[in-house]
């Protein structure tokens, strides 16, 4: 039997975690699980200059959010590239050793100024025969041969590229640093993965890596390039342009379960029903079924699938996401109460205070426009005396609360909407909120009567 597969997911913490990384860890994390395989987790956080220590953090933590976490047995690591940059640079020194590989010293000015002379573009092989030993400041190259590679994979099938447009590449550079497409080749092959899943970008570098897999004596692990995510512009998603920090979305007040079923969604589709739990998504999810166009990261969907999975969480599964999102000096009433109510209505987490804040103030701030709307028609002043003196004795609850109002609205010839106006007004300030007769229940008959006829004195 095959060894079980190793699929990676390989981030450089080079900013705060992207939605199409969120995405690539989702689909390594998917496959590993299905075939009983192992994720790895390796932070890329050799470019210095980039990388910052709270953004692997960050990775680590979005990660755990959006379930995959060192808890399970599926997952390995985070390995971090920087430890084994003995190992890269012993692989250099490999290649160099048995022919693959050649110190170069040409300068890149010198290489842009050859190149032009003979018409050219790029560096084309001008000290390969030289001979040139290992020294500071020289380059080490690869030797890339002639003919085609051919990339097999998963998504696009066979990828097909002339060895004759690839430049030898550098290796190791003049102070002896390694490069990223030699590293990351390294650390798969000595981490043992099987399986590489991850962004387009790197599908340029994946014959020059196919190639040291080959030279370093290893069978290429299976390939699969992920198309990109789009902007409603149709340009590629960017942190300078975008919202794209998945840290970001979980501030605002996304559940990670909404987000991680809306990710799964770009350029695959996991059946007739979009709305569907990991456990499923992880059964069917297959390589060969993602779309090959860039996938439309589409706000308003994801907004949607996250209203769709609030109104899917018990009243105190509700509460205990949003409470976070609540101001720290309120209490957990009346909020706690109103849950049920406004659960249809939230789209994010973040929206509850807005909800309910008229609750926890004395005397809300009065929108001018929904107040003179409100007291506009003659009936409204009227009716308001009227509903607070049947208010005054009446049950309190909400379904005696609306008949009460449905009775006495009758009297002005007009529909509930309009009879609710005044009191919701002087209730909230607004003229939108939460369904009114609950409120009212939740507010309690003392404080609602207040309320009311502080409006009408304000009317006078
Ligand atoms: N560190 C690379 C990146 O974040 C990923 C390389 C790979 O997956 O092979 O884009």
């Amino acid at each position: 039997m095959a060894d079980a597969p190793r699929y990676r997911f390989a981030p450089s913490p080079t900013g705060m975690f992207h939605v199409g990384g969120a995405r690539t860890a989702l689909h390594n994390w998917a496959l590993a699980r299905r075939t009983g395989g192992t994720f790895v987790l390796r932070i890329e956080d050799t470019d210095e200059a980039r990388n910052r220590p709270e953004w692997t953090e960050g990775i680590i933590e979005a990660l755990a959010w959006i379930g995959i976490s060192a808890d399970d047995p599926h997952f390995e690591g985070p390995l971090y590239q920087s430890h084994y940059a003995g190992a890269h640079l012993e692989a250099a020194e490999r290649l160099y050793r048995e022919g693959f590989a050649y110190y170069c010293d040409m300068t890149p000015e010198q290489i842009q100024e050859r190149a032009k002379a003979e018409g050219t573009t790029g560096y084309g092989g001008w000290s390969r025969d030289l001979g040139l030993e290992p020294a500071p400041g020289r380059v080490l190259r690869f030797k890339v041969p002639m003919g085609t590679t051919v990339v097999h994979d998963q998504v696009r099938g066979d990828v097909e590229f002339d060895n004759g447009v690839i430049e030898d590449f550098v290796l190791v550079r003049g102070n002896g640093t390694p490069v990223f497409i030699l590293a990351n080749v390294v650390d798969d092959m000595s981490m043992g993965i099987t399986n590489v899943v991850r962004a387009e970008e790197h599908l340029p570098n994946t014959p020059k890596q196919q190639m040291l897999w080959t030279a370093l004596g290893h069978e290429p692990p299976v390939w699969a390039h992920v198309p990109v995510l789009v902007n409603e512009q149709r340009k590629k998603l960017s942190k300078r342009r975008d919202k794209v920090a998945l840290e970001q979305y979980r501030d605002e007040g996304y559940l990670a379960d909404a987000m991680v079923n809306y990710l799964m969604t770009l350029g695959w589709s996991p059946g007739e029903e979009e709305i569907q739990p990991w456990s499923a998504m992880e059964e069917t999810f297959r390589l060969e079924d993602v779309n090959l166009s860039p996938a439309f990261f589409d706000l308003k969907k994801l907004t949607a699938f996250n209203g769709e999975y609030i109104r899917k969480l018990s009243p105190d599964e509700l509460f205990d996401a949003c409470r976070p999102f609540l101001p720290d000096e309120w209490g957990d009433e009346p909020f706690r109460s109103m849950v049920p109510y406004v659960q249809e209505r939230l789209k994010t987490l973040a929206e509850a205070p807005s909800t309910v804040d008229f609750m926890y103030v004395a005397d809300p701030e009065i929108d001018d426009d929904a107040w003179n709307k409100a007291f506009a028609p003659d009936y409204a002043v009227p009716l308001l005396s009227d509903v607070v003196e049947a208010y005054a004795t009446c049950d309190w609850d909400h379904a005696t609360l609306k008949s009460t109002m449905e009775q006495l609205m009758e009297r002005y010839e007009i529909k509930l909407g309009k009879a609710q106006a005044a009191t919701r007004v002087a209730l909230t300030g607004r003229s939108v909120g939460p369904p009114l007769f609950e409120a009212l229940e939740v507010m309690g008959r003392d404080e609602s009567l207040r309320r009311m006829r502080a409006a009408l004195e304000r009317i006078g």
